[in-house]
């Protein structure tokens, strides 16, 4: 009997581990483990919790559709599945591998304990195209510059995404027992999160409905569509991608189908300007895998020194949380992302400036907010991005370069019409809480003190 524990794999298809133990022709018993402790000092936020929840009850529900059922569990994992194996009389744990730095000292911990008691751990490759361990520059060391980095992975090979065989999956003789679902008590505040159930379709079906229907009507025009803020331009995928409900390999294959006809690959410039931005991703879990700290610590040690601005009571931050600040674009970006649990990646990067340059709060204060209000909060991405938006990561924005948000509102949402949709109508927007032109000065400056 074989274990597959699942984690931010949450489906059937392209899932190396469960589709190992398939192969194996054992019995299964697939295993959910709700174990804050071992996510460290990021355990899944209220948002991801929304979603996580919605995304057990598919799993279960598929996996019932193949003959087995999902055991949910709660508890240090290398102590739940250690008993859960005994009990079961099971051989051998399966997983996909997580790069997270806690989750992966976690994980060791898992493996020398199972060790120990003579089961055997197996993990695979089930959500990166280039595992950040494969990937070295010339000189051996990690990349710290996307060109050079992305350039590098395009010569690698991609592996086709393996299929489940179809048909039931061997179940054991008896299940072990699991919480209900409801039992993890993941969903937060009704009145909240009650607002993504009609946005968000959590669960494999949903994300290859939307992974098809974005290559059916918006891959093509992807390049020319992706900043414009009012257009839904850009294929949502990324709470899927995050919570492992579809697979990068998947999205490659997606892509790469479209070479067929003509043999050139990508396609076109939809094509590879979206994979490239799958590349970001590869990008952010390999600076994560390289740079453990960073989650926390800027990459630029200088930053260390920054100094921020005071704000005593937490106003300045709240304005900003609560899309208050008075200008409209940040403000309409920061209620997108309350209402939805989501934001534009121009919208993201514009209200990330604001909060560190303009308000000159630290980006970790954005990142944790982020983090709790984002279906698809994701550490190597949301990391990168902060860091990026700071001017204090690999290859980031630099610092000096200081977006004006009535400049990007010009050029990203001409027309008005995404801050039209996101600030409330009939009252009268709040007055700027900044100077902007001000802000700017005092920026530079407290950047140009760094290096004094
Ligand atoms: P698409 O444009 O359709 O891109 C396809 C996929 O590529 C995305 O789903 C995502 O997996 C990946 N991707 C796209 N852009 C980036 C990027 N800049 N960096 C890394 N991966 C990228 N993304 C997250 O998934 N989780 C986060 O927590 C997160 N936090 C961010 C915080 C800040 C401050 C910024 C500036 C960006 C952040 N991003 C994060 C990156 C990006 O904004 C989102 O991935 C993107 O907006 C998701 O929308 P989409 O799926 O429509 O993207």
């Amino acid at each position: 009997m074989i274990l597959v524990w699942f984690r931010q794999d949450l489906r059937l298809q392209d899932n190396p581990a469960l589709s190992a133990a398939a192969e194996a022709g054992e019995p299964i018993v697939p295993v959910y483990i709700w174990d804050e402790d071992g996510e460290g000092a990021w355990p899944p936020g209220a948002a991801s919790r929304w979603w996580i929840h919605h995304s057990l009850v598919e799993l279960d529900r598929s996996l019932r559709g193949r003959g087995l059922r999902l055991v949910v569990r709660r508890g240090p994992s290398h102590e739940v599945l250690a008993a859960l194996a005994a009990a079961a009389g099971a051989r051998a744990v399966f997983w996909n591998r997580r790069y997270e730095p806690s989750v992966r000292e976690r994980d060791a911990r898992v493996e020398s304990v199972l060790g120990g008691s003579g089961i055997a751990a197996r993990s695979f490759n089930g959500s990166l195209l280039f595992e950040p361990h494969t990937v070295a520059n010339r000189a051996g060391r990690p990349f710290q510059v996307f060109g050079p980095f992305w350039r590098h992975c395009l010569t690698l090979p991609v592996a086709e995404p393996s299929r489940l065989p179809p048909g039931k999956l061997r179940a054991p003789a008896r299940w072990p027992k699991s919480l209900m679902i409801d039992e993890l008590g993941l969903l937060p505040q009704a009145a909240w999160a009650g607002k993504f159930a009609p946005l968000w379709q959590p669960g494999e079906a949903g994300g290859q409905a939307r992974l098809r229907r974005f290559a059916a009507h918006k891959l093509g025009d992807y390049a020319d569509r992706r900043d414009d803020l009012a257009e839904d331009g850009t294929s949502r995928l990324s709470p899927w991608l995050h919570h492992g409900e579809i697979s990068p390999r998947q999205v490659w294959d997606v892509v790469r189908r479209r070479s067929r006809k003509t043999g050139v690959f990508p396609a076109g410039r939809g094509e590879a300007v979206f994979l490239n931005e799958i590349g970001w991703r590869e990008f952010g879990y390999h600076l994560l895998w390289h740079f453990p700290q960073t989650p926390d610590r800027p990459l630029r040690t200088a930053f260390e020194r920054f100094p921020w601005a005071r704000d005593p009571a937490g106003r300045l931050l709240r304005l900003w949380q609560q899309g208050r600040t008075g200008f409209p674009i940040v403000d309409a970006g920061m209620r997108q992302l309350w209402a939805t649990g989501w934001m534009h990646n121009r919208a993201r990067m514009i209200a990330a400036s604001f909060l560190v340059k303009d308000l000159r709060l630290p980006w970790m204060l954005g990142a944790r907010w982020f983090w709790d209000t984002l279906v698809d909060a994701d550490l190597a991405n949301n990391t990168l991005g902060w860091q990026w938006s700071a001017g204090c990561g690999a290859d980031a924005a630099p610092y000096f370069r200081i977006f004006s948000p009535d400049r990007q509102a010009r050029r990203f949402d001409p027309h008005g019409s995404y801050a039209r949709r996101w600030l409330p109508a009939g009252e009268s927007p709040p007055a700027p809480c900044v100077d902007h032109a001000a802000a700017r000065d005092e920026a530079l400056a407290a950047f140009r003190s760094l290096s004094a």
